[in-house]
């Protein structure tokens, strides 16, 4: 698969409920999509960005779907950051994996004060 492949699975990916688009090939055992040519959360950072991923930063997920490649749900972001955002998203202790959080809170969304707000689905 080249770049140029990749970029055009992903524009044709039909975004669910969410809003996420969900990488529509081979997913791996960490549940993150995955290509000959890297993973694919990292690759659609990377577009938005216009540059490589930083060292020591990760392209992490707003919406904590792995699968999910919409590059308005990705940022680049340090462990520290993913840990921080996650405990704001979450702050009575949450539920791991992404589609869990999903199904019982719904995306998160921020508030004016930039702090995270949870829309909840029930
Ligand atoms: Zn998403």
């Amino acid at each position: 698969m080249t770049l140029d492949e990749f970029y055009k699975i992903c524009d044709a990916i039909v975004p669910d409920e969410y809003g996420c688009h969900r990488w529509p090939r081979a997913i791996d055992d960490k549940g993150y999509g995955r290509t000959k040519i890297g993973k694919v959360h990292r690759l659609a950072l990377e577009r938005k960005l216009g540059r490589p991923i930083r060292r020591g930063f990760h392209a992490l997920h707003h919406c904590d779907y792995k699968p999910c490649v919409n590059p308005d749900h990705l940022y680049e972001g340090t462990d520290k950051d993913n840990v921080r955002d996650r405990s704001e998203r979450y702050p009575e202790g949450a539920v791991k994996g992404g589609k869990a959080c999903r199904e019982k809170y719904g995306l998160p969304e921020r508030n004016s004060k930039g702090q995270w707000t949870k829309r909840i689905n029930l």
